[in-house]
């Protein structure tokens, strides 16, 4: 439930369709990916086919729905979207497959979860638009081939790593998408605030964008407490001032960090000298689970030089003493 989770939450669908870009135009950022893919598109309408198979990689919230969406709008094609877990049989996936119609966008989101019998039957689907549906069971079994019509699959993935080499190869193109600068986010968060009738001052948007974890998802996340905040005190003009003061109410602090990050560096700068430290003795020390603090907190401290993993153990990097306020002794460990 934190505020700058990248993940999305699930009341929040609605209010992120609202937010949506329409077409790779008012796509914000990701600029190489965003060429390619135009491309990919204007290819695909000159030859009047179905386009290549595109696989998205890249961290949640930095617009793979998005972009697949905005992939059906341009070629004009009816979008279908499912996802990995919800494919834990092949006969899922052929369900899904059969009645697909032509030219047809197929988005899998967390594509390297589907299980190894669908991902087999996708493999030859992908490739020549075909299935071999399986009726019965043992010695009586037989397979049934089944023709498909043409379509695109879009596959999203948070790890491209963990999907195997031939369902990878079998994409004609693959995009992966970055963290997104400040500036970009500012960019997104202006249009969001145009979408919600906010004024706001540009150094607004600077203070809510450098709280925003390079993730457009949380920029939008926050945009909306800021909102709520400015309307229950009664700003109508919305300045880096009122962001931050809101902001620092829900304990995201300026550089983006929440409660559990700050009480890790905390922890660790206090309680351990800048270590190095076990992760379950630091883990302890901020009485959370083990997993929370190295799959939760970590990645984004790590990212910005906040902490440091040794094969001795966490250590505080010199910008989180800085962040602390704090001066680092003489014999840190960085
Ligand atoms: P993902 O599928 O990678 O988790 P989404 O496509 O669902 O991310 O994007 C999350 C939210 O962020 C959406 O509301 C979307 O409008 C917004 N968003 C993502 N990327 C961009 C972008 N490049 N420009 C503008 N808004 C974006």
């Amino acid at each position: 439930d934190r505020i700058v989770s990248a993940d999305n939450e699930p009341d929040e669908k609605q209010l992120e369709a609202a937010l949506r870009p329409a077409n790779l135009d008012e796509f914000v950022g990701q600029k190489r990916v965003r060429q390619q893919l135009s491309l990919v598109l204007e290819a695909s309408r000159l030859r009047g086919r179905s386009a290549d198979h595109v696989l998205l990689s890249g961290p949640p919230g930095l617009g793979k729905t998005t972009l697949a969406m905005i992939i059906a709008e341009e070629m004009g094609a009816p979008l279908r979207i499912s996802s990995g877990p919800a494919i834990q049989h092949a006969g899922d996936l052929a369900a899904i497959l059969s009645s697909l119609t032509e030219g047809e966008v197929l988005f899998l989101d967390e594509i390297h979860r589907m299980s190894r019998p669908a991902e087999e039957m996708l493999y030859m689907a992908m490739e020549d638009f075909r299935v071999d549906i399986v009726v019965g069971k043992g010695a009586g079994a037989t397979s049934i081939p089944l023709d498909l019509p043409p379509f695109t699959l879009v596959g999203a993935t948070t790890r491209a790593g963990l999907l195997p080499g031939p369902l990878r190869d079998r994409f004609g193109f693959t995009g992966h998408l970055e963290f997104y600068s400040v500036d970009e986010l500012e960019l997104v968060l202006r249009r969001s605030a145009g979408l919600m009738d906010l004024a706001m001052t540009a150094e607004g948007f600077t203070e809510v964008a450098s709280r925003s974890r390079g993730t457009p998802r949380i920029a939008n996340r926050l945009l909306r407490r800021v909102r709520d905040w400015a309307l229950v005190h009664g700003v109508d003009r919305i300045d880096a001032r009122t962001s931050s003061t809101a902001l620092d109410m829900y304990e995201v602090d300026a550089r983006g960090l929440d409660r559990l990050d700050r009480s890790v560096l905390e922890a660790l700068v206090a309680k351990f000298g800048g270590g190095p430290v076990g992760l379950s003795t630091l883990a302890i020390a901020v009485g959370e689970e083990t997993e929370t603090v190295e799959t939760v907190a970590e990645p984004y401290l790590v990212r910005e030089g906040l902490l440091g993993r040794t094969p001795r153990g966490r250590i505080a990097m010199a910008a989180a003493w800085e962040h602390l306020g704090l001066v680092p002794p003489e014999h840190a460990a960085f």
